[in-house]
C-alpha cells in the first residue's frame, strides 16, 4: 500500500455534544500533541470534528500506539494523499482496499466533493472508485447500508484523501474533564486498573500509595512508581504521593489489635488520602476495591472504611470480575508489575480473623480512646514525599513540596 501521508483523529461521540465541546476537543488535541512530541515533524490541523496529521514521513504505525492512548479519540485512520486525478484516486483505493486485514466481505464508497472543479461528481465518482476497486478484487461486494468497509475519498482543493482502514481508539472522555481525584495505589492488580479506568472516565488522577518502610521494602515503593509510570502515558504525568504508614499503622496496632484492626487501618488510610485530595484540588477518592474479593471489601466493610471520609469514594471496579480486571491490567502493561511479590503494609500486622462485618459504633468508640490519632494522621500527612512521574523515562521525574 502506498505510505500514508497523512492521518485522521476523530473525536468520540460524546465530546461532540453540549456546551463543553470545544474545551474537550482542546484537551483532546493537547494530548494529542504531547503523545507525539517524539515526532517533531509532524503537523497538525484542527477541522470541525476531527484532527488531520501531516506526517511528513514518519511511519503511521509509529504513530498509532501513543495516539491509541489519549481518551476522548474514537478512531483513527491513515490517510494516502493522491494527485487529483482519476486514475491516481483508482489505483490508490484499489491498493488500500487490497492491503486491508482482513479482507472484507462488502464495502462501499462515499466521496465528498470538497473542490468543485473536479470534472466528475460525487455520485460519478462513487461509481468511479468502486468500478476500480472491484475490478481489483473480484470477490469483494458492494454494500450500501451495511458494509465492512467504508472507502472514504475527500476532493480537495490540491488533492485527493482516501482512507478505508479503521483504528479504534481509547474512547472515554478528555483527560480531566470530569474533574480530579485520588487514586489508592496499592501494588496489586486492581488499584492500577481502577485508575485507568477513572482516567478513562475524564478524572486526572493523583496517585496515593502507603508503604510501612523499613518494614516493607525500597523495591515495593520502586514497584509503585513503575506502575504510576504505565499509567502516566494517559495522563501526561501522574502525581505520586508516598505516604510513611509505619507510625500510624504501630501506634494504631499498639492500641488495638483484633479483628477490626484492617477496618481501623483502613479508615486512617481514608482520612489520610482525603487531606491530601483536598489540599490537591481533588473532589473524589478512587480505589481497586471489588465487592467480595476480600475480607475488607464486603459491603459491611466497605461502608465502615468509607465512612471515615466525606468525599465521595469511586470504586470502577465493584462490580467486576477477576479475570476481567486481569484483561485490562494485561492491556495497560500493569498485570507482569503487580504480580511482582512485594510486601504490603497491610499485611503487615494481620489480625487472626480480620472481621467481614464491622459495627461502626463499636469503630467509634474504639477510635474514641485513640486521642492521639487526629495526630499522627496529621504527621503522615506533612512527612509525604510527592513526585511527578513522567511516561518514559525516570530522569525525568520531578520531586515537589507538598506544603
Ligand atoms: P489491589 O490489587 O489494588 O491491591 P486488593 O484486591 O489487593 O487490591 P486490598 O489490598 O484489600 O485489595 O486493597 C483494597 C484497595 O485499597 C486497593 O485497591 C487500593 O485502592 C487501596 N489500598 C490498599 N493498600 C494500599 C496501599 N498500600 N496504598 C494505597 N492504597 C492501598
Ligand atoms: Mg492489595
Amino acid at each position: 500500500m502506498n505510505q500514508a501521508q497523512l492521518a485522521v483523529l476523530r473525536y468520540g461521540e460524546l465530546v461532540l455534544k453540549g456546551k463543553n465541546r470545544h474545551r474537550f476537543e482542546k484537551t483532546v488535541f493537547e494530548q494529542v500533541k504531547r503523545g507525539l512530541r517524539p515526532f517533531p515533524a509532524i503537523r497538525f490541523e484542527r477541522e470541525f470534528g476531527r484532527i488531520m496529521l501531516h506526517l511528513n514521513g514518519v511511519p503511521y504505525e509509529d504513530v498509532l500506539p501513543p495516539l491509541k492512548r489519549v481518551f476522548g479519540l474514537a478512531s483513527i485512520s491513515p490517510v494516502v494523499s493522491t494527485e487529483l486525478e482519476l486514475e491516481r484516486i483508482q489505483e490508490a483505493a484499489a491498493s488500500m482496499m487490497e492491503a486491508l486485514t482482513p479482507q472484507p466481505d462488502t464495502f462501499k464508497v462515499t466521496v465528498r466533493r470538497v473542490n468543485k472543479s473536479f470534472p466528475h461528481d460525487s455520485q460519478a465518482m462513487n461509481r468511479l472508485v468502486g468500478g476500480a476497486v472491484l475490478r481489483a478484487l473480484p470477490e469483494l461486494k458492494v454494500d450500501v447500508h451495511r458494509p465492512d468497509t467504508e472507502l472514504k475519498v475527500e476532493l480537495r482543493e490540491e488533492a485527493a484523501w482516501l482512507y478505508c482502514r479503521v483504528d479504534q481508539g481509547a474512547g472515554g472522555f478528555p483527560l480531566g474533564s470530569n474533574g480530579r481525584a485520588a487514586l489508592m495505589l496499592s501494588g496489586g492488580i486492581d488499584s492500577p486498573v481502577a485508575g485507568y479506568l477513572a482516567m478513562r472516565q475524564g478524572l486526572k488522577v493523583e496517585a496515593v500509595h502507603f508503604h510501612s518502610y523499613p518494614y516493607t521494602s525500597e523495591q515495593s515503593q520502586q514497584k509503585v512508581r513503575d506502575l504510576v509510570r504505565r499509567l502516566a502515558p494517559y495522563g501526561g504525568s501522574v502525581k505520586l504521593h508516598m505516604v510513611p504508614f509505619t507510625e500510624v499503622q504501630t501506634r494504631i496496632h499498639q492500641a488495638y489489635s483484633q479483628n477490626l484492626l484492617i477496618t481501623l487501618l483502613r479508615r486512617a488510610m481514608f482520612r489520610i488520602t482525603e487531606k491530601l485530595a483536598e489540599a490537591g484540588g481533588a473532589g473524589a477518592i478512587v480505589t481497586g476495591e471489588s465487592l467480595g474479593q476480600v475480607a475488607s471489601q464486603t459491603l459491611a466493610s466497605m461502608d465502615a472504611i468509607g465512612r471515615a471520609v466525606q468525599m465521595p469514594v469511586l470504586r470502577p471496579l465493584i462490580c467486576m470480575e477477576k479475570k476481567e480486571i486481569i484483561k485490562i491490567a494485561e492491556m495497560i502493561d500493569t498485570f507482569h508489575i503487580s504480580i511482582l511479590p512485594h510486601e504490603d503494609c497491610c499485611t503487615l500486622f494481620l489480625p487472626p480473623s480480620p472481621s467481614t462485618n464491622p459495627n461502626l459504633n463499636v469503630i467509634h468508640s474504639i477510635e474514641r480512646n485513640m486521642p492521639w490519632l487526629e495526630e499522627v494522621i496529621e504527621d503522615a500527612v506533612l512527612r509525604t514525599e510527592t513526585t511527578w512521574i513522567e511516561a518514559g523515562d525516570e530522569r525525568f521525574d520531578r520531586f515537589d513540596a507538598f506544603f
